[in-house]
Parts: structure tokens; C-alpha cells; sequence
């Protein structure tokens, strides 16, 4: 079953709010085996909204609006879609008897205009709307079926959740079912990962396999189409055997895991500590890692030292160091890492030393060179890093490779 979800709103098309409604529906129907093909955002313009709706009726067997169900002259999906249909609006007498109760436990008098609310296309069904006054509506035409939802997003999840997809999944009985899984991979770029996987990707049809680039991972998204969950996740199982068969050094998580709890759970499970030595990162690696629960179990303390003098006196940087090869080097990272380490007395140290832009760079040293190094009782070991990214991100990527290098001292058992 094609479903093409059409937003409206010019305020979406302004950028002004996130079209947070598309992501849930998508995601929502595409959970039950209905296959979302096509989204369009169009604003609150008649001309527009029939023309997206036409096209939408052409390519789809589903068509599935959300907004413009209000009580003002700007909401006029549902006058625009009866138009469409040629279906002529009545008083829906149990929707007008809803609303006024609304109204009237509230203590307010019900103003005028919510009586447009109440005024439903001929023949559609009305989806009740227990979070709001505007109902959802359904209109079938011509073996399509076009369902309207409210736009405020809390009434929007309630229609879809309690009386559309229940609505729909009655209406074609049950479509199979679409599963998937997240396959979280760092230390590889993207193209690699395509290239390990090219025969697998090649030959692909059920399940799919895509590849992502995300912020300082790869992710990997298995999705299988089922005739229920069970069968869905064992063809996943199946793609994951062969995926992990190919890649398994670099996997380090799935679904919601991230590299902070990863690391936080290696911390916690072999009982060592940490401590870190942040300059470019500013202290986001400490806070990133104190998002984890239990994190007060491993990470003893750190230090940003933005300054050099934070680098000498704190955790005991040498002048000379700081002469001779700059802020910016291995040296450095190393001896902020054996600091911090040393000051906190803990398993593992990190020293993040970068230029994160946009100042700052030079030929030498660009913008984005980043060290980073950990220290253990054994040795202290350094990475360099040339992220290419904006400041935040930049900043950002350089914790997540700091996570991965921590990550790195628990390899052979992850
Ligand atoms: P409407 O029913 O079109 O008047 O929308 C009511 C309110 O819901 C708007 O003012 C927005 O704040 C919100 N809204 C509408 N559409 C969306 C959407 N696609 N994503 C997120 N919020 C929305
Ligand atoms: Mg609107």
C-alpha cells in the first residue's frame, strides 16, 4: 500500500516549526507494512493544497494529511480534500455535541466559528479526537482512501495511534510488517563500509541495507518487510550474521546505544576510572560522559585547560613542550593525558588538544587538527584527527573520537 503524507502549513515551509509530524507518521505507518513513498509540505494556499492533493490521489492508494483542520478562515484542508472529492460538507451532529462539552467543562463559550469543526465532508468517518476539538476524518474514493489528521502534534499521535492505524489496519488487514535494526560502527568511513558490503548491497531485496555518515559514526540500518514481527526480525538476524561476518572490529553498538554508554558500561565493567584533559573540547567529553547513568562510578574528575597556564600548572604540561612543538601537537596531548591521569590517579587519561575554528588555523596547523591521546599504566598513545566541520562539530567530533580511542583499550572483548 503507497502512502504519500502531505504536511500543511506555510509555517513549515517557512522553517519557522520542525515538521516533527511527518518523522512520527512515517514512522508509525511504516512500522504496520504501510509503505510511506512520497511526504509533500505544502502551505495554506487553496490553489496548492487541491494541486498536492490531485497528485498525491494519482501515485498513492493512501493519502494522509495532517493540519488545517482548525476553526479559522487559514484551515482549509478539509473544504480543499471535499472539494477534491466532490463531496459537499454537512453538520455532523455527535462532533458539534463534543465540541460544546469542550467548551462547556472548560467554562468558556464555545465561539462561533468551532462550529466549521463540526462540519464533515458527506460519507467520511470521523476518527474522534479525544485529545482536541478537530476530528480526524477519512473519505474513500475510487479505491483511495485520504485521511485527515489535526496539526497540533499531541492530537495529531492521538488520532494516529488510537483510531487511525487501527482504522487502516481494519481497512486492509494486516500488510506484513516492516522491522528495523541500527548497526552502529566507528573507526571506518562510509565508503569503506560500501565497499565491504558492495556483493551484499548489490544483491539486496529483503531485507534492505543502508549506509549513513553521522556525526563521528557509520551506522548501518537493516530493514526487513515481514508477515509479522518474529519473521521480520529473523531476516534481520540472518543480514546481521553476514554484516558482522564482514565488519565486526568496527561494530560497537546497535539501535540507541552510543559511544558514551558504551564506554561508560566497558568502564563500569572492568572497574577502571577515567579522568580527561580537555582544551578545544571545553569539557564536553565530561559532560557527555556524565549523561550516562552510574558515570560518578568511573569518571573521577577533569580539567579544561584552555589556557597554557592551565596546561603548566594544573596538570604539570612542561614550558618547554609548549615552545617547542605548541598547544596543538602530540607531545602536548600526550603530557595532558599522563597529567590528568596522574592528578586523578585513575585508569585512563585523555589529553584532547585541537584547533576548532574558526580562527586560529594556520598552514602548519588548519582548522579542525585535532591530538588526542591516552595515557594507562603501560604507555600513552596518541591519534592525530583533521575533522572538517564547523566549531560545535568539530568539538563534537573530537569527543566521540575520544570515546572511540578509550573504546579501543577494551577491543579485543567488544
Ligand atoms: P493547524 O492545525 O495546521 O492549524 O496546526 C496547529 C499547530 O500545530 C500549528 O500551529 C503548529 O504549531 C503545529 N503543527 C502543524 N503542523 C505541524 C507539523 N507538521 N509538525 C509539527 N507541528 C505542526
Ligand atoms: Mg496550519
Amino acid at each position: 500500500m503507497v502512502v504519500e503524507v502531505i504536511n500543511t502549513g506555510t509555517e513549515l515551509l517557512l522553517g519557522e516549526i520542525l515538521n516533527t509530524n511527518f518523522q512520527y507518521l512515517s514512522k508509525a505507518l511504516n512500522e504496520k507494512g504501510f509503505d510511506v513513498l512520497y511526504q509533500t509540505t505544502v502551505g495554506d494556499n487553496e490553489q496548492r493544497l487541491c494541486s498536492t492533493i490531485k497528485i498525491a490521489l494519482s501515485r498513492a492508494d493512501i493519502v494522509v494529511t495532517t493540519g488545517g483542520l482548525g476553526p479559522t478562515r487559514g484551515d482549509i484542508t478539509k473544504e480543499i480534500v471535499a472539494a477534491v472529492l466532490e463531496r459537499p460538507l454537512e453538520l455532523h451532529q455527535p462532533t458539534l455535541d463534543k465540541i460544546t462539552r469542550f467548551f462547556t467543562n472548560r467554562g468558556i463559550k464555545m465561539p462561533e466559528n468551532n462550529v466549521k469543526q463540526a462540519m464533515i465532508p458527506q460519507g467520511a468517518f470521523v476518527l474522534q479526537n479525544d485529545a482536541g476539538t478537530a476530528p480526524g476524518l477519512v473519505l474513500e474514493a475510487e479505491g483511495k482512501i485520504v485521511v485527515m489528521l489535526p496539526g497540533p502534534p499531541n492530537e495529531m499521535k492521538h488520532v494516529c495511534m488510537e483510531k487511525m492505524l487501527p482504522f487502516l489496519e481494519r481497512h486492509f488487514e494486516q500488510q506484513g510488517i516492516i522491522h528495523s535494526k541500527v548497526l552502529r560502527l566507528r573507526g571506518i568511513g562510509e565508503s569503506s563500509v560500501a565497499e565491504k558490503l558492495d556483493d551484499i548491497i548489490m544483491s539486496q531485496t529483503n531485507p534492505t541495507i543502508a549506509i549513513y555518515a553521522r556525526q563521528g559514526e557509520i551506522i548501518i540500518r537493516i530493514t526487513a518487510k515481514g508477515s509479522n514481527f518474529e519473521n521480520a526480525e529473523a531476516l534481520i538476524a540472518e543480514m546481521e550474521t553476514k554484516v558482522k561476518a564482514r565488519l565486526k572490529s568496527n561494530i560497537y553498538g546497535a539501535d540507541n546505544d552510543s559511544l558514551a554508554v558504551k564506554l561508560g558500561g566497558k568502564l563500569a565493567g572492568t572497574g577502571s576510572t577515567i579522568a580527561f584533559a580537555e582544551s578545544c573540547t571545553g569539557g564536553l567529553a565530561s559532560s557527555m560522559l556524565t549523561d550516562v547513568p552510574g558515570s560518578s562510578g568511573y569518571l573521577l574528575g577533569s580539567v579544561v585547560s584552555y589556557s597554557n597556564m592551565a596546561k603548566v600548572k594544573v596538570l604539570g604540561v612542561s614550558e618547554e613542550s609548549l615552545k617547542d612543538y605548541g598547544a596543538v601537537s602530540e607531545q602536548v596531548a600526550c603530557e595532558m593525558a599522563a597529567g590528568v591521569r596522574n592528578l586523578f590517579d585513575t585508569t585512563y587519561g585523555i589529553g584532547i588538544t585541537g584547533i576548532a575554528g574558526p580562527g586560529g588555523g594556520s598552514e602548519e596547523k588548519p582548522v579542525g587538527l585535532v591530538y588526542m591521546a591516552i595515557a594507562s599504566e603501560k604507555e600513552t598513545v596518541c591519534q592525530k584527527y583533521k575533522f572538517a566541520g564547523s566549531r560545535t562539530e568539530n568539538k563534537l567530533r573530537s569527543v566521540l573520537a575520544a570515546f572511540s580511542l578509550a573504546l579501543d583499550k577494551f577491543k579485543e572483548e567488544i
